[in-house]
């Protein structure tokens, strides 16, 4: 039997102005791909030990690729990762494994993976497709057709990667024994989750995600994922869905996603996050800095969140900070390599004036009129200190990994000392400000631009955190409305007041409280 497995990751937000070119997604080929692979707690690794733990197995890996999550991936990128795929799909393959992200919109394609699987049928007809997806992969009709089976992570922040890819192989390896028929069907929903609000630990996602669970133990049901989605794609398909496999027997898929859809719209408010004013948040954010306690208060910046496409360069959060009166704020990264240059050579102690910031055109989107096109902004102040930026990451997000923010400076104007770097970096270590001599315990307040991978490392040396977003918007807002979508399903929740959610006759067949064995009235919001 011969195997073809492939990854090829990326969440696109087609509202960041910075392209995700194939350089980013560092692709490996053939022995090398399988070889970093072989042994990570990735959907890729689950299905490489699946398959070497068969005895009569043969195993092809063309392509293992992801990028972080950034703007939209190039033609060339999406071709040249795709070809590589499909040119391992020769007439001899038996079955098809891929680890894939599901929101992957390129230049020439808003539905990558769409695309790819319709390719791959066209050459495998008869082969069976097992994906495992991140459950913020906006799911197509074009993916369900072509795909066999499909499982999505079922947990945010995602540490069930391999467990899904040991479920999706389990599947297949069942399906290519006899021992099942999958088939899968999906229920799209007219709701645009947020980020902040497809954490499965609490609220209405893990409720959702109990419903699967419980749903996935009932006969017949293979995998049910809660599709979250990922909201900053301007393509028809992005928010959120419901998708199951079952054994041969498609009615049964089309109950089960029609039911756990009905039970997300119920609680589709707890999925969306209403932005507050900047000043309003950072109002909260000084009257926590008034109460007894130590370290600094976070101020997070997720209108321009580094790793879903920011740009790390947005000033508006600091610009209101500054307005409100507040004072020892520590800033960083900021990105702008043309205030770094303008900045290195000054001399110890003299004052020194420089533009910073907003260099990069947010995405026309965002900027809906001229007058919130951004400016850089004038500061005056003196470099405290310089550095080549580069440090070992101690925290828990990529601990060990060397990181690199290109040359650095430390640039003091007074109520805020600005971390000014060569390269865009989420500060997801305490070295990005260590590496200029400052201890991000000690300011009054943090500003930094990230809105979940700071947290593990800088929550706990901190009196806690304040979420803001840019009244104007930013590249990663929270506030959607902000964005004009132009490809975008509508109407749609919560932008249109009016979205109506009519799921069809299936539902109705069978009510969301009535079968034994699925989600109980306790998993229902009261
Ligand atoms: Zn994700």
């Amino acid at each position: 039997m011969n195997f073809l497995l492939a990854r090829i990751n990326h969440e696109t937000n087609t509202f960041s102005p910075l392209p995700t070119a194939l350089p980013d997604f560092e692709p490996l080929y053939g022995d090398a791909a399988l070889a970093e692979q072989l042994h990570a707690r990735t959907a890729l690794g689950a299905f490489i030990r699946a398959v070497e733990a068969l005895p009569d197995a043969q195993l092809r890996l063309p392509v293992s690729a992801t990028a972080n999550p950034g703007g939209t991936v190039t033609s060339d990128a999406r071709r040249h990762l795709c070809q590589c795929v499909l040119d391992a799909a020769t007439d001899d393959v038996t079955a098809v494994l891929l680890d894939l992200h599901g929101a992957m919109v390129s230049d020439d394609e808003a539905d990558v993976e769409g695309w790819l699987l319709a390719e791959l049928r066209r050459k495998l007809p008869e082969v069976p497709i097992a994906v495992a997806l991140d459950l913020h992969g906006n799911v197509t009709q074009r993916m369900v057709d072509h795909a066999d089976i499909i499982v999505g992570f079922k947990t945010y922040p995602h540490v069930d990667m391999a467990e899904t890819g040991e479920h999706a192989a389990r599947l297949l390896l069942d399906a290519l024994a006899g021992r099942c028929n999958p088939v899968t069907r999906w229920r799209q929903l007219p709701l645009l989750s947020h980020t902040l609000r497809s954490a499965t630990a609490d609220g209405a996602m893990q409720r959702a995600v109990a419903a699967a669970r419980a749903a996935e133990r009932e006969p017949g049901v293979l995998a049910v994922t809660v599709m979250a989605g990922f909201s900053l794609a301007d393509m028809p398909d992005a928010g959120m869905s419901i998708v199951v496999t079952a054994d041969g027997d498609t009615a049964l898929a089309q109950r089960v996603a029609d039911r756990i859809a009905q039970h997300v719209w119920t609680e589709r408010d707890g999925f969306v996050y209403r932005s507050e004013p900047t000043a309003v948040s950072l109002a909260r954010a000084a009257a926590l800095a008034a109460q007894p306690g130590e370290g600094p208060v976070l101020l997070l910046d997720h209108s321009d969140n580094v790793m879903s496409g920011g740009t790390c360069d947005t000033m508006d959060v600091l610009q209101a900070a500054l307005h409100a009166g507040l004072s020892g704020i520590a800033v960083g990264p900021l990105c702008d390599p043309h205030a770094v240059a303008a900045l290195w050579d000054a001399k110890p102690d003299e004052r020194v004036s420089v533009e910073v910031g907003n260099r990069i055109p947010v995405d026309a989107g965002a900027e809906r009129t001229q007058a919130m096109r951004r400016q850089p902004l004038s500061y005056e102040g003196r470099v405290r200190a310089r550095s080549d930026g580069t440090f070992t990451v101690t925290g828990p997000i990529y601990t060990g990994q060397r990181l690199t923010m290109g040359r650095t400076v430390l640039f003091d104007i007074g109520p805020a000392q600005l971390v000014i770097t060569e390269r865009r970096t989420e500060p997801y270590d305490l070295g990005v400000f260590r590496c200029v001599g400052l201890d991000p315990a000690a300011p009054s307040f943090l500003l930094l631009k990230s809105r979940m991978y700071c947290r593990p490392v800088f929550l706990p040396i901190s009196r806690g955190l304040v979420e803001c977003d840019a009244d104007h918007g930013g590249p990663t807002s929270s506030n959607y409305a902000l964005f004009s979508f132009q490809r975008l399903r509508r109407p749609v929740w919560p932008l249109d007041a009016d979205t109506r959610y009519a799921p069809g006759n299936a539902f109705n067949e069978v009510p969301i409280d009535a079968p034994a064995g699925a989600t109980g009235k306790a998993e229902r919001p009261a």
